[in-house]
C-alpha cells in the first residue's frame, strides 16, 4: 500500500547496535468499537501466570521469552567474570569482554523486544473484546523506586501491561478502572465474601466458609471485577505513546559502550 505523508518530527534512537526511527502521522481516529463482552471483566496479573481473567481466560507468557531469559542467564553467567575495564586503574577491557557486552546487551534487546510485543497484542486483544476492566492499583511507582523490586516489577511487564490498556482505553472506547490496592482480593472468597489468610504460595482458594474450592487467580480476578464501587477509581493514563519512556532493566549494560 502506498501513503503519502508528511512529518515534522522524527525522533532517532539506539537501542544495543540497532538504530530506530520514529515519527508520527496525522490519521482519523478510529471509530468506537463493538466489544463483544460488555459486563465488568477483573484481572489479576501474576508471576506463575501472567494473567487471568474472571471469565477464565488466561495468558501466558510466550516460552520464547521463557527461553530467550534463560539463555542470557546462561550466559551471564559463563561470563559472570569478564571485566570491562576501569579507566581510572588504567585496565584496558578485553576485546572478549567488549564482545560479551555488546551481545549481553543484544539479547537485553531481544528480550525486551518480545516481551513488548506480547504485552501490545494481549492488551489490544483485552481492549478489543471487553467494554469494562479492572485491575489490580499496584503501588508500581513505589515499587520500581525500590531498588530491590525494581528489575523483578519491570521485568515481569504488569507497569507497562496497566500503562497499555489505559492508552488504549482511549482508542478502543473501554473503561478501565483501578481497584484499592488494599482491596484483599487474594484473600476473600468470590462465592461468600469470607476473607482468611492465604499464603503465598498457595495456588488453590478453599473457603473455610463456604467450601468454594477455586484457582487462586481466578477467585482475586472475580473478587477486582465485582468489587464495591467506592473501592475503584478510574485509571489516568499517566504517559501517553508517544512521551512513553520504556523502563529499561538494561540501562546499566547498554550506556557502556
Ligand atoms: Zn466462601
Amino acid at each position: 500500500m502506498r501513503y503519502n505523508c508528511c512529518s515534522q518530527t522524527f525522533t532517532i534512537s539506539r537501542t544495543a547496535d540497532k538504530w530506530y526511527v520514529s515519527f508520527t502521522i496525522k490519521a482519523d481516529k478510529i471509530p468506537p468499537l463493538y466489544h463483544s463482552v460488555s459486563e465488568t471483566i477483573g484481572i489479576d496479573l501474576g508471576v506463575s501466570t501472567f494473567a487471568t481473567l474472571s471469565d477464565g481466560t488466561v495468558y501466558q507468557l510466550p516460552n520464547s521469552l521463557k527461553k530467550a531469559k534463560i539463555k542470557l542467564g546462561k550466559l551471564q553467567y559463563r561470563h559472570r567474570n569478564k571485566q570491562l575495564g576501569n579507566k581510572k586503574l588504567g585496565i584496558k577491557s578485553s576485546k572478549n569482554a567488549q564482545k560479551f557486552y555488546r551481545n549481553q546487551a543484544k539479547k537485553h534487546a531481544d528480550i525486551a523486544q518480545r516481551r513488548r510485543d506480547f504485552l501490545q497484542k494481549t492488551t489490544t486483544e483485552i481492549s478489543q473484546k471487553y467494554a469494562h476492566i479492572r485491575i489490580e492499583d499496584l503501588n508500581i511507582s513505589g515499587m520500581v523506586a525500590n531498588h530491590k523490586l525494581a528489575s523483578s516489577v519491570v521485568d515481569s511487564g504488569f507497569y507497562e501491561f496497566r500503562r497499555f490498556l489505559t492508552y488504549k482505553s482511549s482508542i478502543y472506547g473501554t473503561i478501565v478502572e483501578l481497584v484499592d490496592r488494599w482491596y484483599p482480593s487474594s484473600k476473600t472468597c468470590s462465592r461468600c465474601g469470607h476473607v482468611q489468610p492465604m499464603p503465598l504460595q498457595a495456588r488453590v482458594f478453599v473457603c473455610e466458609a463456604c467450601g468454594n474450592n477455586c484457582n487462586r487467580d481466578l477467585n482475586a480476578a472475580i473478587n477486582l471485577a465485582s468489587v464495591s464501587k467506592n473501592r475503584v477509581r478510574m485509571a489516568s493514563p499517566e504517559l501517553t505513546p508517544d512521551q512513553e519512556k520504556e523502563p529499561t532493566p538494561y540501562a546499566d549494560t547498554g550506556n557502556k559502550f
